[in-house]
């Protein structure tokens, strides 16, 4: 049971049979995520050039984010927008009937809604 809660992690390369101990040497071997090419299967890989690798993977990642949330950012700023537009229509509209409603009302003859002289 004590070993199992003091195991440390590790990864296993299923490529070329490595094993890391440490996350972030693990992470540069296989990536970021799993559709990333593990380091020892990218021909002519060293270890700055992976470390550089991984960095720009990870950059364009964050790139892709940052992009995604600023979209959103920008697409509920445009819905409020037009639902603030359609709401403000919607009243203007109201306030116009109403007003025509209490002109129809006050001076129905004007209209035709009543015979004229009949009050
Ligand atoms: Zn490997």
């Amino acid at each position: 049971m004590a070993s199992q809660v003091t195991a440390e992690l590790a990864w296993r390369c299923f490529h070329c049979d490595e094993v890391f101990t440490s996350e972030h040497e693990a992470r540069k071997h296989f990536g970021r995520a799993e559709d990333q090419t593990c380091a020892c299967l990218i021909k002519g890989s060293e270890h700055g050039l992976v470390e550089a690798l991984r960095r720009a993977e990870q950059d364009a990642a964050d790139a892709w984010a940052a992009l995604h949330n600023e979209s959103t950012d920008f697409a509920k700023a445009y819905f409020a927008q037009a639902a603030r537009h359609r709401e403000q229509l919607r009243t203007i509209e109201q306030v116009g009937y109403d007003r025509g409603i209490a002109d129809a009302k006050a001076h129905p003859e004007t209209l035709g809604l009543a015979p004229k002289g009949s009050s």
